[in-house]
């Protein structure tokens, strides 16, 4: 069920005393599902706000555990992370991602989250060649979203990547942008080509005038230097009404639908343009 099992985890970990041994207790779960593959992928439609067409889908990670059900990624990215798990659970995420979009209908992006850990790990660029290769999905249906952290470091190599994936036609989003806290002066320089507006600019953009000067900074900012935008966690039409007239250009949030189960995606589709 949609939404069920979030915080299940940390209810049933509530019963170990120590924070280290929840650690250990989750890194071995973890890797006990990413031998099993016990995963799975969500896709949340990003839409255009003016005509609500769908444009891409959002690739989202659930853990499927034996037990507890469905686990949200905020609760074990972190672990994911620390333990390097992320790697092959983002890897797969990304073959199974690119794999789902080529039987979509139409031409709609796939937009996949990759942690800075997987992004700096060997051989990633190569990796997106070769998953788009064998799909064979044109580069210019999938979009990364890196997050700011990937870029605060002076690092080279990062840099290379990125830009070469561009080449390649991939397109780079800044994913939860504004949260950062890093300098804005990256922006002008840095190879990307989206910017993700983070939920809890939007969730208040209806309700707060300062908020919306910040969201509409944002929008300028990005037309300025030729970015697209995403406004995500659009949850009234309030938000989209505000975000309409800022003319956000794109939007993602439960007011449009939920991240959708892979089976759903196609139906989604159809129904939109019947
Ligand atoms: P995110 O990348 O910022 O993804 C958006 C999150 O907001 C998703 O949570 C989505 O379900 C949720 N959301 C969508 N619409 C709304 C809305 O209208 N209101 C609110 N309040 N929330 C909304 P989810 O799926 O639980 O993912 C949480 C985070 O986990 C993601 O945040 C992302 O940082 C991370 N994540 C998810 N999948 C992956 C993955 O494959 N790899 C990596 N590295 N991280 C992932
Ligand atoms: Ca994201
Ligand atoms: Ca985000
Ligand atoms: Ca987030």
């Amino acid at each position: 069920a949609k939404g069920a099992g979030k915080g299940r985890w940390r209810r049933y970990q509530a019963a170990l005393h120590s924070a280290v041994l929840q650690r250990i207790e989750m890194r071995a779960a973890l890797e006990q599902a990413v031998a099993d593959l016990n995963f799975t992928v969500a896709y949340q439609p990003i839409v255009g706000v003016a005509d609500g067409e769908t444009v891409g889908f959002e690739a989202l990670v659930r853990w499927r555990h034996p037990t507890l059900g469905m686990v949200s990624p905020d609760e074990f990215i972190d672990v994911a992370e620390e333990t390097g798990l992320i790697e092959p659970i983002g890897d797969w995420v990304l073959q199974q991602a690119i794999t789902m979009a080529t039987a979509w209908p139409g031409t709609p992006y796939v937009s996949v989250n990759v942690s800075a850990r997987q992004f700096r790990a060997p051989y990633f660029v190569d990796k997106v060649r070769k998953a788009l290769a064998e799909a064979c999905l044109p580069a210019e249906r999938l979009m990364l979203e890196i997050t700011e952290r990937l870029l605060l470091r002076d690092d080279e190599q990062v840099w290379l990547d990125l830009t070469g994936l561009r080449e390649m036609g991939v397109r780079i989003a800044i994913d939860d942008f504004g949260t950062g806290f890093s300098s804005l002066s990256y922006l002008q320089q840095v190879p990307i080509d989206v910017l993700k507006i983070d939920k809890t600019f939007t969730a208040t953009v209806a309700s707060s005038t300062r908020q919306q000067a910040i969201v509409d900074g944002i929008v300028r900012l990005a037309q300025t230097l030729n970015l697209e935008v995403v406004a995500e966690g659009i949850e009234t039409e309030a938000d989209r009404d505000l975000l309409r007239l800022i003319q956000c250009p794109y939007g993602q949030g439960y007011l449009y639908s939920q991240p959708l189960a892979p089976d759903e995606v196609a139906g989604w589709l159809r129904f939109e343009h019947d």
